[in-house]
């Protein structure tokens, strides 16, 4: 259910530390962690520490830490200083579009040039 932890949710695992990853930064909502298989010289993701299935829940249900996570977003760019250069931030929302976790995330890629349309 939306906003509850889930005992089977691998980000949820990642906010309570019983699975380890390279936190960058942390708010009090929100986790930003690299990504364990990356796709840029900066490939950061960054969840809410509430469990929301995906992206259009998380807008619809918490549309302020929905800003949050892109709030933090901005701010881990600048932190990799990759923001100056420009960087993506990707939703993927739902299995035909690449969604693996469900647990909502915005993937913050940085680091090296983009091409669109994105494949
Ligand atoms: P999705 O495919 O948009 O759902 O993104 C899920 C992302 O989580 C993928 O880019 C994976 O590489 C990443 N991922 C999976 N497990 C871990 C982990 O344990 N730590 C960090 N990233 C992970």
């Amino acid at each position: 259910m939306a906003g509850e932890p889930q005992a089977d949710c691998l980000f949820c695992k990642i906010v309570t530390g019983d699975i380890p990853a390279t936190i960058v930064r942390e708010t009090e909502t929100t986790v930003a962690f690299r990504d364990i298989n990356p796709q840029a010289p900066t490939h950061v993701l960054v969840i809410p520490k509430v469990h929301y299935p995906d992206a259009r829940t998380l807008a619809e249900q918490a549309p302020e830490l929905c800003a949050d996570l892109l709030r933090e977003a901005g701010a881990v760019a600048a932190e990799d200083k990759v923001d100056d250069t420009g960087y993506r931030i990707v939703f993927n929302t739902g299995s035909g579009a690449g969604q693996t976790v469900w647990h909502a995330h915005a993937h913050v890629l940085g680091g090296r040039g983009f091409n669109w349309p994105p494949g």
